[in-house]
């Protein structure tokens, strides 16, 4: 229902109502109070510092004014309460001098300050106080305060809306829950404090409940909707190849290639997340699946974020094949244009079995002849769109992601709720825990001496600094300066390399082969080097300006170390107090580190991250409520299978929401 309906709102109210997302009559009404206030006369004398207080008291001082700035002043004045005096101090309400005359009875409602002696008054009332009553207070918007929010909701709630009720019957009366109306009501206005409870908890329901619901259908949709081609694979010849790799794979690898195995030949298709730590291992279990799928007589794309990435998957990736007859092709946005247009025919032809490469794997021009895998590395790079589009390119082709941003259970059910995932937690053996400092830029010294000492252990390091742009350098070193400065503190006797995402494709090649076969000693970089780089005789990682990274950006880029069984350092330069520092020198588990940095962030953001359609809750809080999300999940997944057969035809609330979901795909 429109706003406009709404009494007493004005166009510019309507406006701010808006800009707090509300839009609607219905947002309105769902538009909950975040907390409450009881009017209950107190003794001050009973409350600590910095609680919130309400008391009555008799005006004992003429208040004066104080302005400060313009639209800043307060009103300072005493009242006597239980034959105490106490300093009342209010904010921008200058206007109410008059009103504060010595031996009113107010009741003061506000914050205390047991030091001063003071109360910063929030609210101030003369009339009697109805005690027991329960203010609800909303989030707002500078125009609109509580007294007018409260009055906009209570109209709204007046207004005969139809409340949509997402619970399926058979849930509410299992779970005896609360009528909606009741309890969107009750929320407005609790008759207790305690009396929310089960107002909350049948509200929260129901957003997880239609939430997990959007997911299972997602889910549905991707994998179960139509049936593929099962891919018909020989065992044997799998456990050929995978006796060929230079190395014995860990029990997680192992059973991630499994799983894959099992979606590969069966009818649903493939819809998989590969979830594992940086340096887990993920490049062989995908490339097991390419094969795999070469066996069965189709064709796989690749896809990486950066060319650098991309490149260096082919050189593994050729390697690792060198003794299959799989033929691999390399696709970048730089590839000439003859070697382009040869790439193009042969795939069309069926003469290219595996082609990695970027986003350049999405142009038109590139067409499959059977496509049956597409696999994307660090998925959450890509957008929807470009993963869709590469999807598009086959007749229902399995999809592997791998990520190495380690989800934890909590956050996995509604971020990847609509894939399959396999973690891969235990790390290939010999590898040694990466030794994590942090040094400020005062220590440089320090840095630079133990620099020297694992260049004459014969190591190489990777220096690395934010890329920054001109405008905004001051405090900053960029990455050339950087490379300067090193060059006059080892009195250029060490070669030093420069790599940024500026460089010409060639250059770039150059530098990076150089640094691989040892030739340079230490890699200044920007973050281009951040996902997926593989030089295991890199023991040393410094990393200046740190505090400008993100805790994931930081997590990943330790992960170019520690790729050998030499021990590795970390070098953090940045404040020792600051907090995402302080986790990465705790902890190499990515695990940890994710949920650390998801507890840093606003859920908004996590959110946003995903675009099935969903921002956030307005309730519901995925840590606090798991288990009321875990039920929901298993509730909505039940209910789905029940309506599929016949669409929702029965259902015109879920027939709308799958109908919503479809146009989102
Ligand atoms: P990530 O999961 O970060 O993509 P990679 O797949 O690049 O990790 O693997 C990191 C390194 O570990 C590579 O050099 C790879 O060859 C090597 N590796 C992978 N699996 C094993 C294993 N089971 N044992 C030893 N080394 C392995
Ligand atoms: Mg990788």
């Amino acid at each position: 229902m429109n706003l406009k309906t709404l009494k007493g709102l004005g166009e510019k109210n309507e406006k701010l109502l808006n800009s707090l997302n509300i839009k609607s009559i219905e947002d309105l009404i769902e538009h909950y109070p975040y907390r409450y206030i009881e009017y209950k006369i107190e003794d001050i004398n009973q409350k600590e510092n910095g609680e919130q207080v309400t008391v009555i008291g008799d005006v004992a001082s003429q208040p004066i004014t104080r302005y400060f700035r313009a639209k800043l002043n307060s009103l300072n004045f005493k009242i006597n309460s239980r034959r105490k005096l106490i300093n009342i101090t209010l904010y921008n309400r200058a206007f109410m001098k008059n009103h504060i005359t010595i031996g009113k009875t107010i009741t003061v409602i506000g914050k205390y300050n047991e030091k001063k002696n003071q109360i910063v008054a929030t609210n101030v009332i003369f009339n009697k106080i109805e005690e027991g009553k329960i203010e609800s207070v909303y989030h707002l918007t500078q125009g609109i305060n509580n007294k007018q929010m409260t009055k906009y909701i209570d109209n709204a709630l007046k207004l005969k809306h139809e409340i949509i009720d997402y619970i399926p019957s058979e849930y509410q009366e299992k779970y005896k829950f609360l009528d909606k109306e009741k309890a969107i009501m009750s929320i407005h206005h609790p008759i207790n404090i305690y009396s929310t409870k089960k107002a909350k908890l049948r509200l929260i329901y129901e957003e997880l409940f239609v939430f997990m619901f959007k997911i299972n259908y997602l889910k549905y949709v991707k994998t179960k909707e139509k049936n593929k081609t099962p891919r018909k694979i020989e065992l044997i010849e799998l456990q050929d190849f995978l006796g060929t790799l230079p190395f014995e794979l860990t029990e997680d690898q192992k059973k991630a290639i499994n799983e894959i195995h099992k979606d590969l030949t069966g009818n649903s298709r493939m819809n998989r997340l590969i979830c594992g730590d940086v340096g887990s291992g993920k490049t062989i279990v995908g490339i097991t699946a390419a094969y795999e799928c070469y066996l069965s007589g189709y064709q796989t794309a690749l896809m990486a974020p950066t060319e650098i990435l991309s490149a260096q998957h082919y050189d593994n990736i050729s390697n690792l094949l060198e003794n299959t007859n799989m033929k691999v092709a390399l696709l970048l946005g730089s590839t000439k244009k003859k070697e382009k247009d040869e790439i193009y025919r042969k795939l069309e032809e069926g003469e290219i079995d595996l082609l990695i490469g970027t986003h350049s794997l999405i142009s038109d021009k590139v067409k499959f002849k059977n496509l049956g895998l597409v696999i994307t590395d660090e998925q959450h790079r890509f957008g929807v769109h470009q993963r869709n589009s590469l999807r598009n390119k086959g007749d229902l082709p399995d999809i592997l992601y791998m990520s190495a941003t380690p989800i934890p259970r909590t956050y996995a059910l509604t971020i990847y709720g609509d894939m399959d995932v396999s973690l891969i937690k235990t790390k290939p053996s010999g590898r040694k825990e990466i030794k994590t400092i942090i040094k400020s830029t005062k220590e440089i010294k320090d840095v630079l001496y133990m620099m020297l000492e694992e260049i004459k252990k014969s190591h190489q390091i990777y220096v690395v600094t934010p890329l920054i742009e001109e405008t905004e350098k001051s405090e900053l070193i960029t990455v050339s300066e950087l490379k300067d400065k090193l060059d006059i503190a080892f009195n250029s006797k060490i070669k030093i390399s420069l790599l940024h995402g500026k460089l010409e494709k060639e250059e770039k090649e150059k530098v990076m082969k150089d640094f691989k076969d040892g030739k340079t000693k230490i890699l200044v970089s920007t973050t281009v080097i951040e996902v997926g780089v593989d030089v295991p005789n890199t023991t040393m990682m410094v990393i200046f300006n740190a505090e400008r990274f993100g805790l994931a950006t930081l997590h990943q880029l330790r992960g170019r170390i520690g790729r050998n069984s030499f021990e590795s350092t970390c070098i953090l330069i940045g404040s020792k107090n600051n907090k995402r520092l302080k986790v990465l020198s705790e902890s190499s588990d990515g695990f940890y580190i994710t949920e650390k940095d998801f507890e840093m962030r606003k859920e908004g953001d996590l959110f946003g991250q995903r675009q099935s359609g969903e921002q956030s809750f307005k309730l519901a809080d995925i840590k606090n409520d798991f288990n009321i999300l875990l039920q929901a999940k298993v509730d909505s997944e039940e209910f789905l299978i029940k309506n599929i057969q016949n669409n929702f035809k029965n259902n015109e609330k879920y027939y709308k929401i799958i109908n919503e979901i479809k146009s989102l795909d």
